[in-house]
């Protein structure tokens, strides 16, 4: 945790690059408040993940642009040097096998303004994230559901939804 000495917010990262006036409230108003040479790197980060996950929302959390479905799938946010992107710990495992020109700690993978940046890849991280988050809609159905009803699998999940569930699980939502 570090504390802006200028505007005192708090942030995961030492030296989090960040706008000192009145906080982003959108990931636009968060890239447009970024150093210039880091907004198109962020712009196209925004937009492969926006494109591979369109069913989750966009907020700031952490300070952070933040795709959210039930919880936060992804999170990224520019520092001096790199774009770090957040996916959680068992994301970065996962693809560990294709990360092996970045630098990454536990649930962060830097992606540096010096290297062009791996859209395919971002997109199917964030893809993953979201299946993760349906798996686990899934299993919580499955394991709270009347014995009579029948098992949900992802096809049925999101009929039944509309798309995966937003809030908690929630098995009214899915209705039988
Ligand atoms: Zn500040």
């Amino acid at each position: 945790m570090w504390v802006c000495p200028k505007c005192g917010r708090s942030f995961k990262n030492m030296e989090q690059s960040h706008y000192c006036g009145k906080p982003p409230a959108t990931i636009e108003e968060y890239i447009a408040a970024q150093p210039e040479e880091a907004q198109d790197y962020l712009l196209q980060i925004n937009a492969a993940i926006k494109a591979s996950i369109p069913e989750s929302k966009e907020k700031i959390s952490w300070s952070m642009p933040t795709y959210w479905k039930g919880r936060n799938l992804i999170q990224f946010a520019a520092s001096k040097r790199h774009i770090g992107l957040y996916p959680g710990p068992e994301a970065v495992e996962a693809f560990a096998g294709r990360l092996t020109e970045y630098t990454t700690s536990k649930g962060t993978i830097q992606l540096p303004y010096s290297k062009p940046l791996p859209l395919e890849l971002i997109g199917e991280i964030a893809n993953w994230c979201f299946k993760k988050y349906v798996n686990h809609c899934i299993q919580w159905f499955n394991h709270h559901r009347p014995v009579k009803q029948t098992p949900v699998n992802e096809s049925n999940l999101i009929t039944r939804c509309g798309k995966a569930t937003d809030e908690q699980p929630n098995w009214n939502q899915v209705g039988i």
